[in-house]
């Protein structure tokens, strides 16, 4: 599987991780747009959400968990913060293994869409 974010779950592209457990990994983007700027994406490779299923859906909510906890030891919890995760040409999405960012710690722009 040539894939991006599979290659940086298995260490054979370097990241700056920022947790890992069994089924989720999370490391810091390479490009952030924000102070605080994490993808935590599934082990297991899925391309997109449209790959969620009620086979595999545990770990999106493992993965919101884990965002939880990301955002109170990087300290934006109170502040805030947002999760977004791009889904195909039309949001943008650039690399196809399903990720969630972590953005916080600045006033992020209101702007949806
Ligand atoms: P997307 O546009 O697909 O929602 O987000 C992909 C994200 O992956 C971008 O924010 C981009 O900066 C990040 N990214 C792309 N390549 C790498 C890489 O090799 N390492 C890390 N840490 N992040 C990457
Ligand atoms: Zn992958």
């Amino acid at each position: 599987m040539d894939c991006l974010f599979c290659k940086i779950v298995n260490g054979e592209i370097p990241s700056t991780k920022v947790y890992e457990d069994e089924t989720v990994y999370a490391f810091k983007d390479i490009n952030p747009v924000a102070p605080v700027h994490v993808l935590i994406i599934p082990k297991q490779h899925l391309s997109s959400i449209n790959d969620v299923n009620a086979e595999n859906s545990a770990v999106i909510a493992h993965i919101y968990e884990v965002a939880a906890k990301l955002a109170k030891e990087f300290g934006i919890s109170e502040n805030g913060y947002r999760m977004v995760s791009n889904c195909g040409a039309d949001a943008g999405q650039t690399v196809f293994h399903l990720h969630f960012h972590l953005l916080g710690g600045k006033k992020l722009n209101i702007k949806m869409c």
